[in-house]
């Protein structure tokens, strides 16, 4: 037979032992940036061992960087330069996985994903100082050569088919690096962590025992957030023309090309991929994007496990079938 002091007792502890549960695996939390493949890279880690925090977090970043050294068309020496220059080459592990990856979007997506584009990339220049819209001609000429069909893979030889092609992994190597970094991160026994690289996110566990809440950014009212996303174990990547982009008498020349015309797709605003890898989410955010709202909506609901929002140029919002289970509008 309880007193009443006695059951408040009893209750507060109780409440106290909820707290302490859900609470106590992530007494610490770590965060770190660097600037890597062109961009602000963010690990948020958390947990109660702050060593292996640190150093889970510190080999995520060194692995991340390792890969650049490997992917970067800014690095002259990199792995895929090298390739590009040679033609054919007998690739890393790492690198051969990737391509792999990609040509497989790359023919889902009837080669709106392409990871050829680097003449065409140079040619239009996007981040430099005096971009310019280049002609029909020069066009045509970057374009040589491209689609899904253009690379060769066989185990870890790759053959360009094209000698003049350039390879450009842009749309889908950030991703990549953020799976490696959660692969390390959780082969070191961190149980909790996301994993940001400019917008190409993946989330490992929950964040203090609940979903990640993740904004989608309004592609127009910089700051403005028109959605969340409530995820956990997963990715999200967006891809949108407001973040790399020059203007011409009104007109927005931004860095996610349509291969069939060379020059930057007209049909999206911003598309938004959920996925279990952030490789794919990547590749297939520039691919859906390249489709336009329709056909780009229509590729990520055949993909399995696979959601996505997108936003089209006249500003109409359209979802995957199963988004609704964790979006949140505002
Ligand atoms: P961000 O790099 O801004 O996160 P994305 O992941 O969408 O954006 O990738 C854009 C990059 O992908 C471009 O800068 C270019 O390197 C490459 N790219 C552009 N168009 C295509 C395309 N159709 N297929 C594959 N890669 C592309
Ligand atoms: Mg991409």
């Amino acid at each position: 037979m309880f007193s009443r002091p006695w059951a408040l007792i009893l209750l507060v502890l109780l409440v106290a032992l909820v707290f302490w549960q859900r609470f106590s695996t992530e007494k610490s939390q770590l965060s770190r940036t660097a600037l890597l493949m062109g961009t602000l890279v963010e690990i948020q880690a958390n947990g109660d061992d702050r060593e292996l925090l640190e150093t889970a977090v510190t080999d995520a970043i060194a692995e991340m960087s390792r890969l650049e050294q490997l992917f970067s068309t800014h690095i002259p020496q990199s792995e895929i330069n090298r390739l590009s220059d040679a033609g054919t080459l007998q690739v890393s592990i790492e690198t051969a996985e990737l391509l792999t990856l990609g040509q497989q979007i790359a023919r889902s997506s009837q080669g709106a994903f392409d990871m050829c584009l680097g003449n065409l990339k140079r040619l239009w220049d996007i981040e430099s100082q005096a971009p310019k819209t280049p002609s029909e001609k020069e066009l045509r000429e970057a374009l040589r050569g491209i689609g899904p069909e253009s690379l060769q893979i066989e185990g870890r030889q790759v053959t360009k088919q094209t000698e003049s092609l350039r390879i450009d992994l842009g749309g889908i190597a950030k991703g990549y690096a953020v799976d490696r970094a959660v692969e390390i991160l959780r082969a070191a026994g961190v149980l909790s962590a996301a994993v940001n690289a400019g917008g190409d996110i993946r989330l490992l566990g929950y964040r203090q025992g609940q979903p990640w809440r993740i904004g989608i950014q309004h592609p127009r009212q910089n700051g403005e957030v028109i959605a969340t996303l409530m995820l956990q174990d997963r990715a999200v990547v967006t891809s949108g023309d407001y973040e790399r982009y020059f203007e011409v008498e009104g007109t927005r020349y931004h860095h996610l090309f349509d291969p069939q015309t060379g020059r930057p797709a007209r049909g999206c605003q911003s598309v938004t991929v959920v996925a279990a890898d952030a490789a794919s989410a990547d590749a297939l955010a520039t691919a859906a994007f390249v489709l336009g709202p329709q056909k780009g909506l229509a590729l990520l609901e055949q993909m399995p496990e696979v959601e996505g929002f997108l936003i089209a140029a006249d500003g109409s919002r359209l979802t995957t079938s199963g988004l609704e289970d964790f979006l949140e509008w505002h």
